[in-house]
């Protein structure tokens, strides 16, 4: 039996993915959760918040110069978001491939941003961009008593254990 010593440390890379209120009232939070899922990331915290704007702000403060700042705050703190921490092997950059490019016109087919939004600013999800950013949101979104750390069974036909 898998202890849970033996699994490697790679397994605990997390990354901050936010479904944004544009993808929760289109109905694609169980669509984009099993795009993470069947990838075999696994989802070790969710909640379902509306951001204030204060609070968007402080998840953008890396934009606050740019043009789309207060429209992007305004728009994150409209409505419910789907806020998530995956964990797994090189989840952090895996992640953003599978949500592909900022600019739906520019992501691929195959990709969440790519198959199922269109414009920029109505790009349906979020996710970190490097370890520290991944780091300071989850920080930011979740307690700590909030991330779960369990073994699932599927673990070992996911990585090579032994
Ligand atoms: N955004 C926008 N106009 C732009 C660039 C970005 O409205 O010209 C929005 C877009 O929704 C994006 C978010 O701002 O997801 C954050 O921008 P970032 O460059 O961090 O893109 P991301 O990391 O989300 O791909
Ligand atoms: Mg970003």
């Amino acid at each position: 039996l898998l202890q849970d010593h033996q699994l490697h440390a790679a397994e605990l890379e997390r990354t901050f993915i936010a479904i944004k209120p544009d993808g929760v009232q289109r109905g694609l939070i169980a669509e984009i959760v099993s795009r993470f899922e069947r990838k075999g990331f696994k989802l070790v915290a969710i909640k379902i918040v509306v951001p204030s704007k204060e609070f968007a702000q402080k998840h953008y403060h890396d934009l606050k110069e740019r043009p789309f700042f207060n429209g992007l705050c305004d728009f994150l703190s409209s409505g419910p978001v789907v806020a998530m921490v995956w964990e797994g092997e090189g989840v952090i950059k895996y992640g953003r491939k599978l949500i592909g490019a900022t600019d739906p016109q520019k992501s691929e087919p195959g990709t969440i941003r790519g198959d199922l939004a269109v414009a920029v600013g109505r790009n349906i999800i979020h996710g970190s961009d490097g370890p520290e950013t991944a780091k300071d949101e989850i920080a930011l979104w979740f307690r700590p008593i909030e991330l779960v750390s369990y073994t699932s069974n599927a673990e070992k036909w996911i990585y090579e254990v032994n």
